[in-house]
């Protein structure tokens, strides 16, 4: 895929309502966005299909839902508040900083040709205060990841969840980073969404199968949304590059149209986390095996997901530009129909029949109550198919005169542009079977 087809895309977002850019009405705030009707749609479906496939089907896992705000000792804990950190230069004239080994000339200001400073040191978490007088308050964070939330809780699970050794925690939510280099779109952001599993291991097991099997399940989410297993690459970060606590790490990478970087990720981080959270804590955080006798710290097999970068792939995976038959070029979403925000458009052929309304209204009625469907009663037949194609809805449903007499509709398929006449009463299941 082209590189100019990120314009393309971002430009579809903004006009159809999938992202719009955070704070517009006020000039903007740099990388924020906010997601529209659409893109909460898609956004939701992600992270239900996620939830489903990696919580709710599996034996060994639960979830939990977290704080945005943890104690600030969880993050001296986790060694974040003393690594989480850039070394950053800053222009003695306009103030702006960078990153040195972002800078294509080390010695000026990019954006004014100022003089730098000595690189200083730069907090990548948000600090906030709690309490009504900022003097007397406590100095918090707003959590750059979801994971310490679930090593806090560990535990509280163990304890009120009849879970034995191996199984895990899934969690979905927020994350902040006061990032410095930020860019392409909505794949890095200053506040995005994780999905996160802690899979708790005991030490003695076979760790490196054990993370060969998640790295396997997290392809098979590649299928059910379908993102293309040869966009994928798996990059095995060299030992010099690895936080220092993790043994092995594997960023999943995907071919985004501005080139391969980093979808997801899968990492083995010991007993690190736990030991730093028992020694912080003073609260003993073993765990005892019924069938040994006996105790140990768990170690964590970590797979994580970030819901935007993941909405972005299918985005760009689903955009094409077609050329049609009267030479006109349609823009089409290809979103598998599970991810899909609307599974279904429903039309009345001519919106001035009350007859054919109300019987368009009656089965879009009917079909909301299982699917997300939309409503279009706007312009002509051809004009409604373009704006549904552009928003990714995989069937429209067309109610005409042939409809009161013969109680069918045309069904027109996204991807084929093919039409079939189906009976309104297999409607519903005629639907389901293409949905799943
Ligand atoms: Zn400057």
């Amino acid at each position: 895929m082209a590189s100019d087809s990120m314009e393309k895309i971002v430009s579809l977002c903004k006009r159809r309502g999938f992202v719009y850019p955070g704070s517009e009405i006020y000039g903007g705030l740099a990388s924020t966005y906010d997601f529209g009707p659409l893109g909460v749609e898609l956004k939701n479906n992600i992270k239900k299909l996620w939830w489903k496939y990696f919580v709710q089907d599996r034996e060994d896992m639960v979830g939990l839902d977290g704080g945005i705000l943890l104690s600030p000792k969880i993050w001296e804990a986790s060694g974040h508040v003393k690594n989480f950190k850039d070394a950053l230069v800053e222009c003695k004239k306009c103030h702006l900083r960078f990153r040195p080994d972002k800078l294509k000339e080390a010695s000026k200001c990019p954006e004014c040709g100022g003089q730098f400073t000595d690189p200083k040191s730069f907090l990548g978490m948000f600090k906030t205060t709690i309490g009504a007088i900022e003097k007397e308050g406590v100095e918090a964070y707003l959590r750059p990841e979801t994971a310490q939330a679930i090593f806090a809780d560990y535990k509280n699970v163990l304890d009120s969840n009849n879970k034995k050794i191996p199984f895990g925690i899934g969690q979905i939510g927020k994350a902040f980073r006061n990032e410095v280099t930020t860019g392409n779109f909505i794949f890095r952001t200053l506040e995005f969404e994780q999905m996160e599993i802690e899979y708790f291991i005991s030490p003695d097991a076979d760790w490196n199968k054990i993370f060969e099997n998640w790295l396997e399940y997290i392809y098979g989410y590649a299928d059910l949304i379908g993102l293309p297993r040869p966009q994928f690459f798996k990059h095995e970060i060299p030992d010099e590059e690895r936080a220092f606590y993790s043994k092995r790490t594997i960023d999943v990478e995907y071919q985004f149209p501005f080139g391969q970087d980093e979808l997801w990720a899968i990492a083995y981080r010991t007993d690190y986390d736990l030991a730093a959270h028992q020694a912080a804590s003073g609260q003993n955080l073993e765990y005892f095996d019924d069938a040994t006798k006996k105790k140990f710290l768990p170690h964590v097999i970590e797979p994580t997901f970030g819901v935007e970068r993941t909405m972005l792939a299918l985005l760009a995976n689903a955009y094409r530009e077609e050329e049609l038959e009267n030479g006109e070029t349609r823009v089409v979403l290809k979103l598998k129909p599970n991810v899909a925000p609307y599974k279904a458009a429903v039309f009345p052929l001519l919106a001035n029949k009350e007859n054919l309304v109300a019987k368009a209204r009656e089965i879009f009625g009917e079909l909301k109550k299982d699917f997300n469907c939309a409503w279009d009663e706007r312009g002509n037949i051809g004009k409604r198919y373009r704006y549904q194609d552009e928003v990714g809805t995989p069937f429209c449903v067309t109610v005409d005169f042939d409809s009161l007499e013969n109680d069918d509709v045309t069904v027109r398929d996204r991807d084929t542009m093919k039409q079939e006449r189906v009976k309104i009463g297999e409607l519903k299941k005629y639907l389901t079977g293409k949905i799943q």
